[in-house]
């Protein structure tokens, strides 16, 4: 029997796979998506005993972000007691002042970021509306789309439009439907931050302030977050505070 369908983007590496781990236990159906397979998390499903289904898909792409949302959610299990949707997937995208990034590159970051976010986040709430069941959706988002970080203006951007729709979504839903949140997990020792302290320093001027969380080590680890963030979603209070930040609990 299915106690949680559970659906998480990004699921092949870093925080969304630490995710996908602790998710994957008995009764819980998993559906993942990414570009990439996870080498190593359909032997631990299976092993867990958890139902795991994974997409490989690029939702960079509109057109394939919504045919793969149709698909996952036409074939969801009905009967659970518990529907989670984890938009994670994420990139910081090009680089750079503002007037030195390309067109197609801005488009696709904020296809991923943005779009897919909310392609799935509708998909979800359709799917399982009337459905007498727990409903949450959970964005991950960034402190950088509540502070501007010289040379990420489409990483800041497409995270502060990540927390708008969150708060468009909860005032839509009210009292009585779907719980949702934006939450931002802290800096997390990812291929993300690797690609971070890559950065020509001519394109990102705080670069230091980056390098030197990693030379110190204060980089959270991607399974102590996933815990955090996992007993963060089980909160009885989850989605009263819509816009959040993992360093608060
Ligand atoms: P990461 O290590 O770069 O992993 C990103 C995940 O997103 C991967 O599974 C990747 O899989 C997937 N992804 C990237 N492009 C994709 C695409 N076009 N289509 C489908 N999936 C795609 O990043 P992370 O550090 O774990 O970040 C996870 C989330 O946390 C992101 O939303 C990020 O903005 C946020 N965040 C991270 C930090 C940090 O310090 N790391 C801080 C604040 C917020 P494939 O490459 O296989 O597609």
């Amino acid at each position: 029997m299915t106690h949680t369908v559970a659906i998480l983007t990004g699921a092949s590496r870093g925080l969304g796979a630490a995710l996908a781990f602790a998710l994957a236990r008995e009764g819980t159906h998993l559906v993942t998506l990414a570009r990439s397979l996870h080498p190593t998390l359909g032997r631990h499903a299976q092993a867990h005993g958890c139902h795991l289904e994974e997409h490989t898909v690029d939702l960079s792409h509109p057109a394939s972000a919504q045919a793969a949302a149709a698909r996952v959610f036409a074939g969801m299990p009905r009967n659970a007691q518990r529907y989670v949707l984890i938009n994670n997937a994420g990139t910081l995208g090009p680089v750079g002042l503002a007037g030195y990034q390309q067109a197609e590159d801005i488009a696709a970051a904020l296809n991923l970021n943005v779009t897919a976010a909310m392609v799935f986040t509708g998909h979800f709430l359709k799917a399982t509306e009337g459905l007498a069941a727990n409903r949450r959706i959970l964005n991950i988002s960034s402190g950088a789309g509540r502070n501007p970080v010289a040379g990420w203006g489409v990483y800041c951007s497409s995270k502060a439009a990540l927390d708008m729709y969150t708060r468009t979504v909860k005032l839509e839903q009210g009292r009585h439907g779907a719980r949702i949140a934006s939450l931002a997990p802290g800096v997390i020792d990812t291929a993300m931050q690797a690609s971070i302290r890559d950065t020509d320093p001519a394109d990102f001027p705080d670069i230091s302030r980056f390098t030197g969380l990693h030379a110190n080590g204060q980089l959270a680890e991607p399974d102590a977050v996933a815990a955090r963030i996992l007993a963060y979603l089980d909160r009885d209070d989850f989605g009263a505070t819509e816009v959040d930040d993992i360093r608060h609990y």
